[in-house]
Order: structure tokens, then C-alpha cells, then sequence
């Protein structure tokens, strides 16, 4: 089936043929036409199913197809989304496939300054991308007018209710007109998100292009058993032995994720991290690197790296397995998508076990355990409490202090515990 059957009009195709997708995707399919028809829709489906271009699409030729009220151009097309990044991707697909079409679109997000951005709502804008916090914010600042809104789109709504954005979303609601039309995009269907589809749509055509876990059995999976303080070292030997050239690397905190990248780049290996605490300027930039190539690793944590659009990973590498198993088929998501192999590795120490069994039994299988020469566990050591939220892993031992101490102790254990390690383990 091509993209010319699906009603499509000739800018649209040309855009699309630019991209080279020779076909569209399963969610395209099924959204495109159901779209131009002026449906609602409840589509489950994940990021790299396609649905961006399956959304966007349609909701371009509706608004070039009927004419905007004279005078200044207000947003007709709402897309809210739950993070920055995500809504920095999708307002570059807008661009990308409207280019041949006289409208203009914004994306607005929170962690940089809302001036510019109030100036381009001011210049007129037909397709907003927003978080939500930051359209709020907009709106009280009387910067931002959704009278207009004949469109709505909640991409990945069930991140957006995950990040505790219920309320924000029921605000926004509020403030568009009552007929318009609303798309609702959620890889799951939680029965929060039932209610709110519930509230939110008119009949709409239900489109489910992909089980929930179906990453779990297209990406290749494996855990590495090793000790908690050999897992950089692990990671260094895989990047360079199997001369990965990009790799995606989980971890739990934001602090762990600044350490790892900062050991990996003294190995050598050029990493960035991306997490929330880092300006968005910075995370653009480390996106960007790590897309051309001139960063192998980049380290995130599970909420930075949420609706992240990187084609064709090869390698996701949980360097600590996340506390909700959920997470895990997220992350390794991020791998083997639209067709490709993908390859996920799970570096698991002692500590993990318990979280490693609860992602078995979501999964519903047991994952292969491959022990590395060189890097076998040593089993005397001892499992010790995982340390949640701030501060990361490894810095926290029993019986140490709090406050700086504790930071000094902890990377002097860092320094110096593999070489012990390695030393008991041969000598074991
Ligand atoms: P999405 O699920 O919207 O995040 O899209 C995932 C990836 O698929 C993006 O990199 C798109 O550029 C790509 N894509 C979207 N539609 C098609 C298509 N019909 N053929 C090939 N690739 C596509």
C-alpha cells in the first residue's frame, strides 16, 4: 500500500516523499484516514510506530483544507505532550512535513525563556506543541489564545498522566471549544487513561498497532551478571571490545548518570548525559551529538529519555536495572525499532535481583544470564539496599556518614574497591 491512497493531498506526499518512506506504517494506515474524515481517535501506540507522521499528517491537510477566520491567525491545532524533548520532535516533524504548506507552527516548552516564545505566538501561529506546564503559563501571561483550537492531540497521554499532568491537562481542556476534534495517543491503557478517553472523545476509531510489550520480544536480550563496582568497567570493555558506536545507557539517578558519563569520558569513550537537571540548551546539544556520531554513549535517565527519537539503536545497555519493571520495556524499546534488530544488555549486580525477578515476571519469561570472562560476580559479596532518588548508588554504605564525608568516602571507595575486588576475585 503507498501513502497516494490514503487521501493525502499533493504537499503532504511530496513532503512525505522527501522523507523516502516508501509506505506507511500500520498506525498510518488506520489514523490518516480516519483523521481526514474528522474523527476522534484512540490510538495505542508506541514512539517509532509512527504515529507522529500518522497524527500530523491529517491534521495539516485539515487545517490547509478549511480556512482560517480573517484576521490574525490563532492556534487551530493543539498538540500537548509530556516532555520538552518529545515536543521539540514533533514540532520538527510539523515543519518537516508542512513545509509546502502555508502554515505556521511553534513549540513551546518549559526550562528556557518564555520571550522568544511569546514573540512567535504574537507573529501567529496554527500548530502549537506544548507541554503542558508551559502553555499554562502562557495562558495566565494572557500571551496565548485557545479560542480557536478545532484540533487536540494528547501524544503519549499516558506519560503525561505518569507525570502527574492530570490536572494541567484538565485545565487546558477547559479552555478550548467545546467541538473540536481530539486524538488521544497512549502506548498503554491504564484505566486512568480510559476515564479520561472516556471524557474526552466522541466515538472514536480505535486504533491498537502494537501490544504493549512487543519491544520485549523483538529486541534481543540478555543480562550480564557483575559486581556493582565493576559495571563501569564492564561497560568501558563492551563499548570498545565490541566497538559500539552508539549506545544508549540507563541509570537510575541523575547523579549516577553525571558520574558514569564523567568515568567514561576518562576512559576515553566520548559520553553526554541527558537528565532533568540539565539546561535544555544542553540536552539539545547532547542529543545532537550523539545523533551525528561525535558522542558513542549517551547516559540518561528514564524520564530524559522518554519519547527520545533516535533512529536505529543498536545497543541499549541498563547499566542499573529501574525500579518499576514498566520502565524497563520503555527503555529497550528504545532499540531494535521499525524493523531493525536491536540488542538490549542488562549489567545486573547482586542488588538487583529482586528487580530483575519483577521485570521476569512482567515480561512473562526468564532472561538469558551471559557472564563475561573476566567480569564473573564474586559471589561473597553481599547485597546491599538500593538507595532511591538523589544521591545515586554506591556513594551510600552502611555505616558511613552523612554529608560531605560520605561524598569523600565514597568516591575513595570508588578509586580504590576494583583493584581489591579483582584481586579477591582471582585470588578466589
Ligand atoms: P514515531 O513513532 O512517530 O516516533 O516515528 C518513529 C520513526 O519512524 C521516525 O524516525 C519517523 O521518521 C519514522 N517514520 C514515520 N513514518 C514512516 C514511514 N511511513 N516509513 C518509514 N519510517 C517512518
Amino acid at each position: 500500500m503507498s501513502f497516494d491512497s490514503l487521501g493525502l493531498s499533493a504537499e503532504l506526499l511530496r513532503a512525505v516523499a522527501d522523507q523516502g518512506y516508501s509506505e506507511p506504517t500500520p498506525v498510518q494506515r488506520r489514523a490518516i484516514p480516519a483523521i481526514l474524515a474528522g474523527r476522534d481517535i484512540l490510538a495505542g501506540a508506541q514512539t517509532g510506530t509512527g504515529k507522529t507522521a500518522g497524527f500530523t499528517l491529517p491534521l495539516l491537510q485539515r487545517l490547509s483544507r478549511s480556512p482560517a477566520a480573517s484576521g490574525r491567525r490563532k492556534v487551530r491545532a493543539l498538540i500537548l505532550t509530556p516532555t520538552r524533548e518529545l515536543a521539540a520532535q514533533v514540532g520538527e516533524s510539523v515543519q518537516t512535513y508542512g513545509r509546502y504548506l502555508p502554515l505556521k507552527s511553534a513549540v513551546v516548552f518549559g526550562g528556557v525563556k518564555i520571550n522568544p516564545q511569546i514573540q512567535k505566538l504574537r507573529a501567529g501561529v496554527d500548530v502549537l506543541v506544548a507541554t503542558p506546564g508551559r502553555l499554562l503559563d502562557h495562558v495566565s501571561q494572557k500571551t496565548l489564545d485557545l479560542s480557536a483550537v478545532e484540533i487536540l492531540v494528547l501524544d503519549e497521554a499516558d506519560r503525561m498522566l505518569d507525570m502527574g499532568f492530570i490536572h494541567d491537562i484538565r485545565r487546558v481542556l477547559a479552555l478550548l471549544p467545546e467541538a473540536r476534534q481530539n486524538l488521544l495517543f497512549s502506548a498503554t491503557y491504564s484505566s486512568d487513561i480510559r476515564r479520561l478517553a472516556d471524557r474526552l472523545l466522541n466515538a472514536p476509531e480505535q486504533i491498537e498497532v502494537a501490544r504493549r510489550n512487543t519491544a520485549a520480544e523483538r529486541v534481543s536480550q540478555v543480562v550480564h551478571p557483575v559486581d556493582r563496582e565493576r559495571k563501569r568497567e564492564l561497560l568501558s570493555y563492551l563499548v570498545g571490545s565490541g566497538d559500539w558506536r552508539q549506545v544508549l545507557v540507563f541509570t537510575r539517578t541523575k547523579h549516577g548518570a553525571n558520574r558514569l558519563c564523567k568515568q567514561l569520558e576518562k576512559d576515553g569513550i566520548r559520553s553526554a548525559a541527558i537528565h532533568g537537571n540539565k539546561s535544555q540548551g544542553a540536552r539539545t546539544r547532547a542529543l545532537a551529538d550523539f545523533k551525528n556520531g561525535a558522542v558513542r554513549v549517551l547516559v540518561a535517565t528514564d524520564i530524559a529519555a522518554r519519547g527520545l527519537d533516535i533512529d536505529q539503536l543498536p545497543h541499549v545497555v541498563n547499566y542499573e536495572l529501574p525500579n518499576v519493571p514498566e520502565d524497563y520495556v520503555h527503555r529497550i524499546g528504545r532499540t531494535g525499532r521499525a524493523g531493525n534488530e536491536g540488542r538490549a544488555l542488562s549489567l545486573v549486580c547482586v542488588d538487583e535481583h529482586r528487580l530483575l525477578k519483577d521485570i521476569e515476571r512482567l515480561l512473562k519469561r526468564d532472561l538469558p544470564r551471559e557472564s563475561i570472562a573476566g567480569y564473573e560476580p564474586d559471589p561473597s559479596i553481599r547485597p546491599e539496599p538500593i538507595q532511591k532518588g538523589r544521591g545515586g548508588r554506591g556513594s551510600a554504605r552502611p555505616g558511613a556518614q552523612r554529608g560531605s564525608g560520605r561524598r569523600q568516602g565514597g568516591r575513595a571507595a570508588a578509586d580504590s574497591r576494583p583493584q581489591g575486588r579483582r584481586r579477591q576475585a582471582r585470588a578466589g
